[in-house]
């Protein structure tokens, strides 16, 4: 049997056989002094080769499917620290972005919802009042305080629960106004109710 021997004639050491083979030093030598010119050769032939390589990988991919889950997935478990670290990094450093991406998204969501129980029309349905930002969610069968304990406070609370569930009944769009006569002047609010004036 001939023994694989490294660039100065000794066999190489059982472990750096296989695969996975050790560069000798050689090799690293030549690789650091042709840098660029490695670099370029690999462009170059990603370049011309670049359909073969995607679909091979693609191809690849497919067929190692449940391999590659696995792989990654016993990587991030064993980098888990890093990972961890890197976010709370990314976040901090676009922390401004993520609180106006975040604030963009509550509005987005908080239309949505006043849109679906204003029935499209985004006006308080006793008066007709339309400006969003005037506009609330109520109960329409009074029961909005025990909710409110069920679900918890906040503003964007209730916006956020009522698209988890799928905008459930019992709910309509009232404007501040409004909200406040129906429970402290309940004769003022229907009285407005019915002859539609404008708050
Ligand atoms: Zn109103």
């Amino acid at each position: 049997m001939i023994k694989a021997t490294n660039s100065f004639g000794n066999p190489e050491p059982a472990s750096s056989t296989g695969s996975k083979k050790k560069k000798s030093k050689w090799q690293k030598r030549y690789n650091q002094e042709h840098k660029q010119q490695i670099r370029e050769y690999g462009k170059r032939y990603w370049q011309e080769n670049k359909q073969k390589i995607r679909e091979k990988n693609k191809k690849y991919r497919q067929k190692n499917k449940q391999k590659i889950r696995k792989k990654s997935k016993r990587y991030r478990q064993e980098h888990k620290q890093y990972y961890r670290e890197e976010g709370r990094r990314y976040r901090q450093e676009h922390k401004q972005y993520f609180t106006e991406k975040s604030r963009e998204r509550a509005v987005k969501q908080r239309k949505k919802v006043l849109m679906h129980y204003s029935k499209g029309t985004m006006q308080c349905a006793n008066c007709g009042y339309n400006i969003s930002e005037g506009l609330s969610i109520d109960h329409t069968d009074d029961d909005g305080a025990k909710h409110r304990e069920e679900v918890g406070k906040g503003g964007h609370v209730l916006v956020n629960w009522l698209i988890k569930h799928k905008y459930p009944k019992g709910f309509q769009v009232l404007c501040w106004n409004c909200n406040f006569l129906k429970s402290a002047y309940p004769k003022v609010y229907k009285a407005i109710g019915k002859s539609k004036r404008k708050i």
